[in-house]
């Protein structure tokens, strides 16, 4: 499977991008040795891969903080401030909620925000990834997620940005929300979802008897806005700051991407990944 990482010329880390796999060619050999026999751990990670998401945003609030709060740490994207130029970023499906005609609503999406006739039966589907990608309801709004980009070939969905549901700066994770009338699509996410859930049950250690090792991080991004890739590394917990350290960072053009650390499955959901800078 070659991997269409290497034209990307705006990161200087190329020696740690060869090493992301197109998601297209993950096979049960690339999982840490010791996972490798187990079909729950892959079916999840497989699942989890479907509600990945790739996010562009053609929009940076002057609204963001100059810094980290309590820090003298610039905060990211700061020489685009008021900007319409566009960032990419990873982000995942985290909730569904459908409405039904019993609850008489009209469908959000772009379409039927500008019909006569707007659907009756729709969802609103919730993406999470770093506040740093998208940071107020502004930028959610010129947001547009890109569901199934596995490959260059396609097929993709698109889903334009509607509001913003939480953006925390204590955590770093946000969340906006998409609505759509494509209930075959909503049906598929809500398959995703549950399975996820179903099989992150499964595997916990408690249930699985799988020995724990905090070690192994996994994560499943959309490498500078390439297509669908996993990175598989070491991670241990830093002292400073109790944020996430990785013995091999890849680097912020994986940003928002889920990362899931086996041994932590029982936290209730995954983490926003935050690399260093690509230069
Ligand atoms: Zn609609
Ligand atoms: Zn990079």
């Amino acid at each position: 499977m070659t991997s269409s990482l290497k034209n990307i010329t705006v990161c200087k880390k190329q020696a740690t991008l060869s090493k992301l796999i197109p998601v297209k060619g993950i096979t049960k050999s690339h999982l840490p040795e010791s996972y490798q026999d187990n079909k729950d751990i892959f079916n999840f990670l497989m699942a989890l891969a479907d509600l990945t998401v790739k996010i562009t945003t053609s929009f940076t609030s002057p609204n963001r903080p100059e810094t980290y709060p309590d820090t003298d740490v610039v905060y990211p994207f700061q020489d685009m401030w008021g900007s319409g130029k566009e960032r990419v970023a990873t982000g995942w499906v985290d909730q569904i909620k459908r409405y039904s005609e019993k609850e008489n609503l009209d469908c959000r999406c772009p379409k039927c925000r500008s019909s006569e006739t707007p659907s009756k039966v729709w969802g609103d589907v919730t993406i999470v990834t770093n506040t740093h990608n998208v940071f107020d309801r502004f930028e959610a709004e010129k947001s547009t997620c890109w569901l199934f980009y596995n490959d260059e070939a396609g097929p993709v969905t698109a889903l334009k940005g509607r509001s913003m549901s939480y953006a925390d700066m204590e955590s770093g994770r946000s969340a906006l929300v998409c609505s759509t009338c494509d209930m075959e699509l909503l049906e598929k996410l809500s398959h995703a979802l549950l399975l996820c859930e179903e099989l992150k049950r499964k595997i916990e250690p408690a249930v699985s008897g799988i020995p724990i090792r905090p070690e192994e991080s996994i994560i499943i991004s959309h490498p500078h806005g390439c297509p669908k890739h996993f990175w598989f590394g070491k991670w241990k917990p830093k002292t400073e700051n109790g944020k996430a350290w990785y013995a091999t960072p890849i680097c912020s053009g994986n940003d928002g991407a889920p990362l899931v650390i086996l041994g932590e499955i029982l936290k209730p959901s995954y983490w926003p990944y935050s690399g260093p800078s690509c230069k």
